[in-house]
Formats: structure tokens, sequence, C-alpha cells
């Protein structure tokens, strides 16, 4: 039930919460589990 509230941040290779989460991508998972996406931090220094 855990996998539904995680994604996968490129930037910081790590999985994060949704909650964290800046950008969520729908073209592709990690392992076939987690939705790849960019958190929110990692958001804030894209400059
Ligand atoms: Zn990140």
């Amino acid at each position: 039930m855990e996998h539904n509230v995680l994604f996968y941040c490129v930037k910081c290779e790590q999985l994060k919460t949704l909650e964290q989460a800046g950008v969520v991508f729908r073209t592709g998972y990690f392992r076939n589990l987690y939705p790849l996406g960019c958190c929110v931090a990692c958001g804030n220094v894209s400059r």
C-alpha cells in the first residue's frame, strides 16, 4: 500500500513521498512500481 504514496526523484535518485513531489512524470516507472518525478526541493534549485 505504501507504494502508492511514493515516487522516485530523478535528481535526488531517491524515493520520496508524493507530498514532496513538485512534478510527477506519467511516462516512466522506477522498478515498475514508483512513478518518476522531481521533488519540490530539486525544483527549487532547477536553475
Ligand atoms: Zn529531488
